[in-house]
């Protein structure tokens, strides 16, 4: 086997949060690598609301695809690659350990790739549970939505489902009567699973339950056939057909914690990955970003939670300024020594040279408000 590549950084996940960790550990002058295998919520996102400043024209693909032209641009590197396994190695050697006093390193193994690491990233994110309704999927993020902060707006004057039968799908129903009065909860022949208080308030909102299960979903006629199609409604097992604007589907969440968890990163009830504020997680060195982390799924929250990741990372592994205790350290007599500052590595040096000297830089461009 060839040596691993070394890294400072490694980012498991091209997504917004884990884009944005790599962007400001690769301009803060740390060695990168971001691994993304292609797929996740961003590549869902049709038109990205809610983002200020950029229009939502733009899909989550286009909004990763100019992220990654600009971590290039910086020096960072992008693997299009799944990473498979990640192990914590000793200081810097072959053997794995366990012992928990020696510095962080790990060894990430992707399909195509081993490379070696002194912090890693996982902005891995998660899978939205669907419901097994023919023709569904097709219409995600037309009509089909799973993001209420996101979409809620779009679908103001119902009539609007909300599919699910769990107690986070009654809270959307309920929640969808700020937006419009006409909110189906499709129960989808399941048993309703939330408790009795809620059963209450559910019963006090203008929500009807329908409890048949929904075969089908099928398209708005109205929508030319030359425009992308848009859900139109549901065939019921009963043989009725509903019209409806969109809604959403609310069948919880599963992480891709996976490699985390194998390193032995703590993950909460519900499965997301455990971090404090720093958004490290219980393993020394390993941080977590993003939807894979709470419940506060959106495209702005994932980035700061990604430049939170990437500044921690920073201040964690820049050499100075080196503390009193530190220069204490080395002192002899009453004066420190004088500092050895060598300044970035060269190669860095070279392409922090090569961006300052240019007048333009990758990144999503539109027409400024005003401009002819
Ligand atoms: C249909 C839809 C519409 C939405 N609309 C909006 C919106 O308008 N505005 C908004 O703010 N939010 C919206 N969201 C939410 C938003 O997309 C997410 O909150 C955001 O994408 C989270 O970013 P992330 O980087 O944490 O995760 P993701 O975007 O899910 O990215 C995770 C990445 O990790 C990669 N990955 C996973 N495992 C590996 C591995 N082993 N190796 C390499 N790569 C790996 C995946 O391929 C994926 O690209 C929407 C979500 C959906 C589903």
């Amino acid at each position: 086997m060839t040596d691993p590549l070394e890294y400072e950084v490694a980012v498991v996940g091209g997504g917004p949060a884990g884009l944005t960790t790599a962007l400001y550990t690769t301009r803060l002058g740390h060695r990168t690598v971001l691994f993304e295998k292609e797929g996740g919520r961003h590549a869902m996102v049709s038109h990205v609301h809610n983002m200020p400043g950029v229009s939502e024209d733009v899909s989550g693909q286009e909004l990763a695809a100019h992220a990654v032209a600009q971590l290039e641009h910086y020096g960072g590197d992008f693997y299009p690659d799944a990473v498979e396994s990640v192990s914590r190695l000793d200081d810097g050697g072959d053997e794995r350990t366990t012992d928990a006093d020696s510095d962080p390193r790990f060894r990430l193994e992707s399909t195509h790739a081993t490379i070696d690491a002194d912090r890693v990233v996982f902005a891995t994110g998660f899978r939205d549970r669907s419901p097994e309704v023919s023709e569904l999927e097709r219409f995600t993020g037309r009509g089909l939505h799973y993001c209420l902060h996101c979409d809620a707006y779009t679908l103001g004057d119902g009539p609007v489902f909300v599919l699910g039968h769990t107690e986070s799908a009654a809270h959307v129903a309920m929640t969808m009567c700020n937006f419009t009065a006409d909110v189906d909860l499709l129960l989808n022949d399941r048993e309703p699973e939330w408790d009795e208080d809620t059963d209450a308030q559910l019963d006090a909102h203008p929500v009807d339950r329908i409890d048949t299960a929904v075969v089908s979903a099928y398209d708005d006629e109205s929508i030319d056939a030359d425009e992308p199609p848009w859900l139109g409604g549901f065939a019921f097992a009963d043989g009725t057909e509903r019209d409806y604007l969109g809604g959403f589907a609310m069948y919880g969440s599963a992480y891709n914690a996976d490699l985390a968890a194998a390193l032995g990163c703590e993950l909460g009830d519900d499965g997301a990955l455990e971090v404090d504020e720093d958004r490290e997680t219980s393993v020394d060195g390993v941080y977590a970003v993003g939807d894979v982390t709470h419940g506060q799924n959106q495209t702005t929250i994932a980035i700061g939670d990604g430049a939170y990741a990437g500044l921690a990372i920073h201040k964690d592994l820049r050499t100075f300024p080196k503390s009193l205790d530190e220069l204490e350290e080395t002192e002899d007599g009453d004066d420190f020594p004088a500092l050895d500052v060598p300044g970035s590595p060269p190669d860095l040096r070279a392409q922090m040279r090569r961006v300052r000297e240019l007048e333009t830089h990758p990144g999503l461009r539109g027409p400024s408000p005003g401009r002819e």
